[in-house]
């Protein structure tokens, strides 16, 4: 039975009816000053900590519940006679439950205004021990850190709960260990904000001037899944999650159907999801891309995702063969029955519709994800190298028609300059380099992945071709500046028109004649997109 509880919390969202619903259970509830006060002003009895412990809160509130009463009461082992002794001996009644969560550092620092001093005086040291002290006993003592799962608690405490060993006005183990996880889980990401706030703080403490990246960096993620394998069958893998994803991030996502998700899978799904939201603000609604092996091997808008999906298969229907799909439109019954046809792993959609739903029933190993649309971005994007991790900023620029300077004699038409703004928005999603012939908003032939800009040019030219698809008066994105004249010649043999690129190389002169000599337009856009 719970007959003493402590509660003691700064964020108070559900506390009152918590603490309610106990003290009908006969709970007895100790509680700190401002926690006390709101309680007993709601009509609940509690006994105030300082005249539990005999000892005012002092400091400022620093020390409040650090004293033997409160701690020996939730530490004790009540298997063990020795330490049931010793609370007799000292008058120390056992506290059976711990309702704590803490001063809000995380929010405090996120403040950009906040201070060193400001800072510091949120670190709560008084709730992580009693957390850590509660969550150590589990097998004896109930511990709450989420008003979420204030809930879940009492419906155990009134026999309704999952553990089997619960019994009225108790908590079974199975949830008191879970509850516990959780505990050391939050204690050990505060210590890490804490961590990751100071160690990002620059020479001038006091004015509080912080580096985006600290010199210790602690990043929490939660578990989603074990996969069967990794990239290979030779790999152990798991799919973790920010513990807060971003809005519209692939984390989110629903599984409505389909197989396990595998490692190459998630990965894939991210860079079509990431591709297919970027694809907003054409005359054409609907988008559609279609990745394989992390690049993107058809791309296309359309009326609706019937007409995108057909326009994004024929860029390189062989590629597209087990590939993954995404749209940022919901896929209608149309759409599902055409994707039907084809051997694909993952759909991946704001939404299916019923008929969708149906068709896709039929196809029992695709995986369907329904994800909501969302522009979040990663707070930083991580990859992991020998011994170590690389962090930067995500790439999340993007480009408007403002940002474009025409720098050859032969001006850009109305259509030509949309064409080459659909090309660079996929050319950001192609891996290095990076070569994407377009024309009325679908890709013709994608470049990827090769390490001279010539030869991903050469191979986008040969797919269009291989695919039966004509490139005169094609648009040409690169991810990079061009080199050498060589590669535009390239594009422009192939039929291109007109080309996008970041410019800025020391030839930028002789690229310049060059596309003049061939009367082509050419447009910088002064940001470069290299992808690995
Ligand atoms: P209250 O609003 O009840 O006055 O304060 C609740 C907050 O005080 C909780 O966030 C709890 O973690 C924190 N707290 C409880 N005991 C102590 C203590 O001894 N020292 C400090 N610094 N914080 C404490």
């Amino acid at each position: 039975m719970i007959k003493q509880a402590l509660i003691s919390v700064s964020d108070k969202t559900g506390v009152l009816d918590f603490a309610r619903a106990l003290a009908a259970f006969g709970v007895n509830i100790l509680s700190t000053g401002g926690t006390a006060k709101m309680l007993q002003d709601n009509g609940v009895a509690v006994t105030e900590v300082a005249d539990y412990t005999g000892f005012p809160e002092m400091l400022d509130g620093r020390v409040k519940t650090l004293h033997p009463k409160v701690h020996g009461g939730i530490l004790a082992r009540r298997d063990l006679p020795e330490h049931v002794a010793k609370l007799e001996e000292h008058g120390i009644p056992q506290i059976d439950m711990v309702v704590v969560n803490l001063y809000p550092f995380q929010q405090t620092v996120a403040k950009e205004q906040c201070s060193l001093d400001e800072a510091i005086e949120n670190i709560d040291i008084g709730g992580p021990t009693m957390l850590r002290s509660a969550a150590k006993n589990h097998r004896d003592v109930v511990v709450i850190v989420d008003p979420a799962d204030y809930g879940p608690v009492l419906a155990e405490m009134k026999g309704a709960g999952t553990s089997p060993d619960a019994v009225d006005g108790t908590v079974g183990y199975d949830t008191r260990f879970r509850l516990a996880k959780k505990v050391f889980a939050h204690t050990a990401q505060y210590d890490s904000a804490i961590t990751n706030y100071l160690t990002s703080l620059g020479e001038d403490k006091q004015h509080a001037t912080r580096a985006a990246y600290p010199q210790t960096l602690n990043l929490h993620f939660e578990k989603v899944q074990d996969m069967r394998y990794g990239e290979n069958p030779h790999q152990s893998a798991a799919f973790y999650r920010d513990l807060a994803p971003a809005a519209g991030s692939l984390a989110n996502y629903r599984q409505l159907q389909g197989k396990e998700l595998s490692y190459n899978n998630i990965a894939d799904a991210d860079a079509a999801w990431e591709c297919v939201k970027s694809l907003g603000g054409f005359e054409q609604p609907a988008g559609c891309v279609i990745i394989k092996h992390a690049n993107p091997c058809g791309v296309a808008i359309g009326a609706d995702a019937l007409d995108a999906y057909g326009r994004a298969l024929k860029t390189d229907p062989t590629s597209a063969f087990g590939g993954i799909i995404a749209f940022n439109v919901p896929v209608d019954g149309r759409a599902a029955e055409a994707i039907a046809k084809l051997f694909v792993e993952v759909v991946i959609a704001p939404a299916f519709t019923p008929e969708a739903l149906q068709t896709m029933a039929a196809k029992q190993n695709v995986r369907l994800l329904e994800i909501a649309l969302g522009d979040g971005q990663n707070p930083f994007d991580v990859k992991r190298v020998g011994g170590g991790l690389l962090v930067q900023s995500p790439d999340a620029k993007n480009i408007g028609l403002g940002d474009l300077r025409v720098v050859t004699k032969q001006q850009p038409t109305q259509q030509q300059l949309q064409d080459l703004m659909f090309a660079w928005r996929v050319a950001k999603f192609v891996k290095s380099n990076a070569i994407v012939f377009c024309a009325g908003g679908m890709t013709l032939g994608v470049g990827a992945g090769q390490m001279s800009r010539i030869d991903s040019a050469r191979i986008a030219s040969i797919k269009a071709q291989n695919a039966g698809l004509s490139l005169v008066g094609s648009a040409v994105a690169s991810d990079a500046f061009f080199p050498f004249r060589d590669g535009l010649d390239v594009v422009v043999d192939a039929g291109a028109t007109c080309v996008i690129h970041p410019g800025g190389s020391m030839r930028d002169q002789e690229v310049i004649d060059a596309a003049d000599e061939r009367g082509v337009v050419m447009l910088y856009t002064g940001t470069r997109h290299f992808r690995h």
